[in-house]
């Protein structure tokens, strides 16, 4: 069975909503949308105070060539154009609607009929990537980066293959699941569409064996096209991540950063990025819903929601059963690389696959103890890298250092953390260095 070569932990899963299906969460009174819900410029307000919306409408356009416009995802007023606190835990622009009603756009196709790429013999490489830009699509897999860029590799790469990332290794979060099991066929036309853009003939979904019904149903959707291949792959954590994702179904290694997965071949698509870009494209739909998990041990009814964005938190939880008694850590995302929430009022955005409610004591962190040089933290890294030297160096600010055992390599998995004995806080210090180390390279190269 395949899956990536190096490093990997198996944290406990926790998928307590694996088997709940996907209700509509109402609309919220207040929607509340940042400016900044993928990497890249933030987007521009064009709207302001008093103007009617519609769900659908344009409230801010792209700010730069990565960037990506933000939709409605409501009726109603805009009350505000203000600072709130995101998932980050910074206050950041945010256009604020009231909701008035559930008038959608003219134009977008909410029937339930399947369009297939075969009836759609007018569809352009070129027209799918306007759209999916057009639709303010971007990954929806936490990292938020405009879906459009990744399709338009630079001349130095070529792309071979598109691999849909259904992994979905992370604890808790089943928002990817519910979504195959819900839309496979869409999740199918989605890849096509992406195959077009991106002018390969190859596609694979990559789904690990702890979903066998996922694995079955996509198996039996694809069949009708021998182009796409369903990956199972052996559970392991962090096989979520690009780059391990690439090296379990390809068998190719991404060289470190700068290099992204399209420089030996591959553009890696989330599957809720799939069924975006099947409905941008086909349904003349904006990215303005997504399907959120929201869960936790101690919530009284755990559950799968389809989200209007820009809905807080908060009413997500109540719909749940409301928090728990007692403290509670909150996050968006899993507990491995979740962002903790500083207010049950941030509003889920583009990148929201999950919110997790944590309980104190499984929060709590035991005090750490001196480095026994163990090993366990290298054997585990998934990128090959030493991260006790790494998370040390950072902590002393030996900068040069860091960069030159390639901090930059990170992908923030926590698996060093989560396997060290010393419960020695190596992430923090790794994400602090590399904060640092990147910014350094950023003045670098604008000095050159
Ligand atoms: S957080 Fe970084 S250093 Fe730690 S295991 Fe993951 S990739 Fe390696
Ligand atoms: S796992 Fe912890 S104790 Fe072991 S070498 Fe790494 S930092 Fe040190």
């Amino acid at each position: 069975m395949r899956t990536f070569r190096i490093g990997g932990i198996h944290p406990e899963e926790n998928k307590l909503t694996h088997e709940v299906e996907t209700v509509a969460a109402p609309l919220p009174k207040q929607a509340i949308f940042p400016l900044s819900q993928h990497i890249g410029a933030p987007a521009k307000p064009v709207v302001k105070k008093g103007d009617r919306v519609k769900v659908g409408t344009m409230i801010a356009e792209a700010g730069g060539f990565v960037s990506a416009p933000i939709f409605s995802s409501v009726s109603g007023t805009v009350v505000k154009i203000d600072a709130a606190v995101d998932a980050t835990g910074y206050r950041t622009p945010v256009i604020i609607v009231n909701v008035e009603g559930d008038e959608w756009e003219e134009g977008i196709d909410r029937s339930d009929k399947l369009e297939t790429v075969e009836a759609h013999p007018e569809l352009t490489p070129e027209g799918i990537v306007e759209s999916v830009k057009a639709a303010g699509v971007t990954g929806m897999g936490g990292a938020g980066f405009p879906t459009f860029v990744k399709l338009c590799p630079p001349p130095t790469a070529k792309a071979e293959c598109v691999i849909i990332n259904a992994v979905e290794c992370e604890p808790y979060i089943t928002s990817d699941y519910r979504l195959m099991m819900e839309h496979a066929d869409e999740i199918v036309v989605g890849l096509q569409l992406l195959m077009k853009a991106a002018k390969v003939d190859r596609g694979y979904i990559g789904i690990e064996v702890n979903k066998p019904k996922a694995i079955a149903l996509l198996t039996e959707k694809v069949k009708a096209d021998p182009r796409i291949e369903v990956v199972p792959l052996k559970q392991r954590y962090p096989q979520g991540g690009e780059k391990q994702l690439v090296d379990a179904v390809i068998r190719r290694q991404v060289p470190a950063p700068p290099a992204i997965p399209v420089n030996v071949g591959a553009i890696v698509q989330n599957v809720g990025t799939a069924f975006a870009v099947y409905q941008a494209v086909m349904k003349h739909k904006p990215l303005f819903e997504r399907y959120t998990t929201v869960t936790g041990k101690r919530l009284a009814h755990p559950g799968n929601f389809l989200v209007r964005m820009g809905t807080p938190m908060r009413e997500l939880i109540d719909l749940c059963g409301g928090m728990p008694e007692g403290d509670n850590k909150l996050l968006a995302g899993g507990p491995m690389m979740g962002k903790a929430l500083t207010s049950v009022d941030v509003p889920v955005c583009k990148g929201t696959n999950s919110v997790t409610v944590i309980s104190d004591s499984e929060a709590r962190r035991k005090p750490a103890d001196p480095c026994i040089r163990c090993a366990k933290c290298v054997s585990v890294c998934p990128m090959g890298l030493e991260p006790y030297l790494l998370a040390t160096a950072s902590a002393k600010q030996m900068w040069d250092k860091v960069e030159a055992e390639c901090i930059t390599s990170c992908i923030e998995c926590g698996s060093c953390q989560y396997t060290c004995p010393s419960h020695r806080p190596i992430l923090d210090n790794i994400r602090f260095g590399k904060s640092k180390v990147m910014g350094i390279i950023r003045a670098r190269n604008a000095k050159k």
